[in-house]
């Protein structure tokens, strides 16, 4: 039996064949590839502007800046995510707010969102774990009523929507991840959706260096800008992904539904909300009965290994980490995404994967938590 990872990106022959010309193009950094592939992204987003970037964490910094996000700053998010979202709270001087989340869906408690707000608020950092969207008609009342900025991160959640329409398609700024793990990759990358074509130039120059070249081949910088701009070769990789993007959700949706149709509901972990018309179901994950276990997470993440099964986790609450208990938090300030922390394991689950696969999976976490009750 092979091993099989929580997750593999699927990555067609047309799209290896299209790498290995631009490599030999003599042209691999930032191009042509990278306009066409910002524009297919702006035709699947409705229109809107788009720019590509190296990273996911790059386009929530720039959206940050873009906000004239800094110092003295409040940033309202997530514990339950990966820490980009807060670093780059951090990044900017601003100050990372943290409001627990809704154990149903994991996503932050909207409802606990007003109580937050201080004269400092600045904005919202809403992240859509697993790739299930936050209620964006609530977050944007919330956001309209306190006049707040809204930065979607949407690292996870490439190819969900909401009310039938893509993420990254309406809204305030959206930012996406195409890391490797993500539901479409660049390798390494990301893009940022704008709501304004008149932010384009700045945003541009945030990415690379604060550089703009006049017509007659002058350049000046007027701001200090990062160096987060996407290469050609991953720029083609990206426009290999996008046609599929529609299709690996679907897939996904497929396999989900078979996990919970074989998944031994006895076994008493609590699966994640039931939903297939929103989430792009970027994660499967399940939280563990450790209280009623004779078994570590530890432990049962190495006896899926033992089976050639992979498993995540994805994440440990984030205020928990050293850097923030450094800046005041404590255990206990978040105990729904502790408990998430504690107990989530993310099961296997890419378009690649098959039924049985799924099957598979299920039968190894019967195995090993049925004989590990206490
Ligand atoms: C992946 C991810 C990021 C960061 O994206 P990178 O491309 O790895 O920089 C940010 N937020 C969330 C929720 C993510 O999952």
């Amino acid at each position: 039996m092979s091993f099989l990872p929580f997750t593999r990106p699927s990555i067609d022959e047309a799209t290896i064949q299209g790498v290995a010309e631009v490599l030999r193009s003599g042209w691999i950094t930032s191009g042509p590839k990278v306009k066409e592939f910002e524009a297919a992204l702006s035709a699947y987003f409705g229109g809107r502007p788009v720019r590509a970037f190296s990273s996911g964490t790059a386009t929530l910094e720039v959206a940050l800046q873009l906000c004239g996000i800094g110092p003295g700053d409040e940033v309202i998010t997530t514990p339950m995510s990966w820490v980009a979202t807060a670093n780059v709270i951090l990044h900017v001087g601003a100050k990372p707010v943290f409001v627990d989340i809704d154990p149903t869906t994991r996503n932050i408690d909207l409802d606990r969102i007003e109580a937050a707000i201080t004269s400092a608020t600045r904005a919202i950092i809403p992240v859509d774990l697993a790739g299930l969207p936050v209620d964006r008609d609530r977050l944007y009342a919330i956001a309209a009523k306190h006049h707040l900025r809204v930065i979607e991160d949407a690292a996870q959640s490439m190819g969900a929507s909401w009310h039938g329409q893509h993420i990254g398609s309406f809204g305030d700024l959206i930012s996406f991840s195409f890391h490797a793990n993500k539901n479409m990759t660049t390798s390494e990358g990301g893009c940022l959706v704008l709501n304004d074509e008149a932010q384009i130039p700045l945003t541009e120059k945030l990415r690379l260096q604060g550089v703009v070249r006049a017509p007659d081949g002058t350049m000046d910088v007027d701001v200090a800008g990062g160096k987060a701009n996407l290469t050609d070769i991953a720029a083609c990789i990206g426009l290999g992904q996008l046609p599929h993007i529609d299709g690996f959700t679907t897939k996904r949706r497929e396999l989900v539904r078979h996990y919970f149709a074989c998944f031994d509901r006895s076994l008493e972990c609590q699966l994640p909300l039931e939903n297939f018309s929103d989430s792009n179901w970027h994660m499967f994950q399940i939280l563990l009965p450790l209280e009623k276990l004779a078994l570590s997470r530890g432990e049962f993440i190495e006896q899926m290994r033992q089976r050639e099964i992979g498993v995540g986790v994805h994440y440990p609450a984030m205020h928990l980490f050293t850097l923030y208990r450094n800046l005041g938090f404590r255990e206990g300030d978040f105990p729904h995404a502790e408990k998430v922390g504690r107990e989530t394991v993310t099961l296997p689950l890419f378009p690649d994967m098959s039924l049985q696969d799924v099957e598979r999976v299920c039968s190894a976490v019967q195995q090993i938590i049925g004989s590990a009750r206490k």
